[in-house]
């Protein structure tokens, strides 16, 4: 525990100290000035990490935010008279401000379309900066001048110290904030926005946040930009510019505070390494070597095939020849950066920081930080009481997708404490109805009522929060996060702590508590043992599990189960049995949807049959399977897995 605390906190502080140590060893201006890069440089890319990285959106936009940050504080200088640090806030809230006014409409789209928006946004600002010469003086350039820092003029040194302390500032706060309940949403929504709506974490609020703080730091970086050189273009924050940060992303290592330093670093040197064939030569040797050592090491853990093995090898052999060969390196600038674009992606998805971590970790023998003692269940899951009232009523419900009436005119009854089984042939509408009370999709028609009052019609985030937790028929796990972290994101009364207080790491004692809390359930679900495995990295049935356990975090009054069995060996059924069994002992009422029929049997009080849309039966387990339209509708089906619902 202290040994890895030591070394990762020892670490920081003696690149820190050795970064500032600089200027008082070397007295040469142009070791000033590409240091003093790497620094804005790092506060840029620790922004635009938390969308490419965290969020896992394309964000084509960071080059404008720190063009719209320079000029904002380069103007507010000049205009405004406005200090060094006023002058910062300034470039740091026009990022804030537009990352905000972007981020409303164009991270309602997916994918592509978010990519095209913030390409649109940039060409706009580009064009706005070129064309309103009134206020920039347009493509002539802006002077800059470098504004007092709390009355003090500061030289070249004195901006620098600024620089790297500002970064430092920004790496602790984003640490602090991005291993807290913030950084796990931020990741979650990028797994599946689905469920991390489901688990009451809102899905928008998070990307917007997430985006405008991204956005806001390239306006901060763009205001030291702006004092640093102390003459703006709008030509300097184009196109070119954005392909280098999304390279020093994906070279450093996405969602990393060290991979956004190295790729600065990388960026920063790379323009001066390239005009010096020797330094060129060097680099080439290296990326080979290292392509080869990426390749051999994915070929024996299996991780890569031939393909993503041998693809950066020749990519990098191409750049070792062409540096003998080419007279003039920088002309080919651009075809040199797509070669190393190109073998980060396909050879090293993780960036030299996620590859060279393996290697440091098994080198010092890094262990995790121990996990705490789980918390007691009836603290986690308090037991409820329950009397059999009216818990969830369904009123003729009814769900269209054009002419398919996936789910026709249902009325059901839930009642507080039950489990409730949901059978019916496959197409019959079951999951439709769970997408549709859990918010989903809209209703097309009918009423929903938990306690007596209408459910928030669709919107997953808002009957979440109502009390209502599910699990998905085909699985929505937040697959790059732990089974531990998976339980934490949708844990329900813990995170209470303000923003400031996270950043600034005073929020660790609910993050232990949350923890503990997260642990008792996968001990419930009996998967104490695998806390720190990647959700992907699980067997199905365990998947499933945890599936189970996240949905519990919830605290739940009505958890719905949509299919939990499916896909399970016998002896892991057995396994679920049991743990449904716990649950419901809790006092939580279950509507489960199930195929196995003696599963069915065993646990539930009261069943309802859903054919075509509409309830062709009710009452228990028994009364059911001897009734005729029952059977009828399951031998009718054709899809041989649904068993015969006679035992
Ligand atoms: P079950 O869960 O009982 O197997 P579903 O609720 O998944 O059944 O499906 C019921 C019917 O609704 C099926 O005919 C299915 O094709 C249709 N359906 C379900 N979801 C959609 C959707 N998103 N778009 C169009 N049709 C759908
Ligand atoms: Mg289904």
């Amino acid at each position: 525990m202290w040994k890895r605390l030591l070394l990762i906190r020892g670490t920081e502080l003696a690149v820190l100290a050795m970064l500032a140590a600089i200027p008082l060893v070397v007295n040469n201006s142009y070791v000033l000035g590409l240091i003093t890069l790497l620094a804005i440089y790092g506060i840029l890319l620790i922004g635009l990490d938390v969308t490419v990285g965290y969020l896992g959106q394309v964000n084509l936009a960071q080059a404008a935010f720190l063009g719209l940050g320079a000029y904002a504080a380069g103007l507010s200088v000049a205009h405004l008279e406005f200090g060094m640090l006023a002058s910062l806030a300034m470039g740091f809230g026009v990022g804030l401000v537009f990352g905000t006014v972007l981020a409303f409409p164009a991270l309602r789209l997916e994918g592509p379309q978010f990519a095209l928006a913030t390409l649109s946004f940039s060409a706009l600002s580009a064009t706005t900066l070129n064309e309103w010469e009134g206020l920039t003086l347009g493509a002539q350039g802006l002077q800059v001048s470098r504004p007092p820092f709390l009355g003090m003029t500061l030289d070249a040194p004195g901006f620098f110290w600024l620089c790297l302390l500002l970064l430092a500032l920004v790496w602790i706060g984003m640490r602090n904030l991005l291993s807290s309940q913030w950084g796990r949403a931020f990741e979650a929504l990028r797994d599946s926005p689905v469920a991390t709506d489901a688990m009451g974490v809102g899905t928008y609020r998070h990307k917007v946040a997430g985006f405008a703080l991204a956005s806001g730091l390239g306006g901060l970086a763009g205001g030291l930009y702006a004092f640093n050189f102390q003459y703006l273009q709008p030509q300097s924050f184009g196109w070119d510019l954005m392909v280098i940060l999304l390279l020093g992303v994906v070279l450093g290592g996405r969602k990393s505070l060290w991979g956004a330093l190295v790729g600065a670093s990388l960026i920063a040197l790379l323009p001066n390494l390239l005009s010096n064939r020797g330094l060129f030569q060097l680099i080439s040797a290296a990326g080979l070597i290292i392509a080869v050592a990426a390749g051999t090491r994915g070929l024996l853990k299996k991780t890569a095939g031939p393909f993503r093995a041998l693809a950066p090898v020749v990519a990098m052999g191409v750049l070792v020849a062409g540096s003998f060969v080419v007279e003039n390196t920088e002309d080919w600038r651009k075809a040199i950066f797509a070669l190393m674009l190109f073998a980060v992606v396909v050879g090293l998805p993780e960036g030299l920081m996620g590859f060279a971590a393996h290697f440091l970790a098994r080198l010092f023998r890094i262990a995790p930080p121990p996990l705490p003692a789980p918390a007691p269940l009836d603290d986690v899951l308090p037991k409820r009481t329950v009397d059999g009232s009216v818990l969830l009523e369904l009123r003729g419900l009814e769900r269209y997708f054009g002419g398919v009436k996936a789910v026709d005119g249902i009325s059901m009854t839930v009642r507080a404490g039950e489990i409730h089984g949901l059978i019916g042939p496959n197409g019959s509408g079951k999951s439709t109805a769970v997408n549709v009370i859990s918010g989903l999709y809209t209703p097309t028609g009918g009423d929903i009522l938990l306690r007596g009052k209408a459910l928030p019609a669709g919107s997953l985030f808002k009957v979440a929060r109502s009390g209502v937790a599910r699990t998905f028929q085909n699985l929505q796990l937040f697959g790059e996060l732990s089974a531990l972290d998976n339980v934490m994101v949708a844990l329900k009364d813990v995170y209470r702590s303000p923003l400031p207080l996270v950043l600034l790491g005073l929020a660790r004692a609910e993050e232990n508590r949350a923890r503990a809390a997260a642990l008792a359930l996968l001990e419930l679900v009996g998967l104490g043992e695998q806390a720190r495995s990647r959700a992907k990295d699980l067997t199905y049935g365990d998947q499933r599990l945890l599936e189970i356990a996240r949905a519990l975090a919830r605290k739940p009054e009505l958890l719905i189960l949509d299919e939990p069995a499916a896909g399970l060996a016998h002896p892991d059924v057995n396994k679920l049995l049991g743990i449904i069994k716990l649950i419901h002992e809790r006092g939580i009422s279950i509507i489960l949807i199930e195929h196995h029929m003696d599963v069915i049997s065993e646990l539930c009080s009261v069943v309802t049959v859903l054919d075509g849309g509409r309830i062709i039966a009710a009452g228990t387990a028994e009364q059911i399977k001897r009734d005729p339209k029952v059977i009828e509708a399951y031998l009718g089906a054709t899809d041989g897995v649904a068993p015969a619902p006679a035992a």
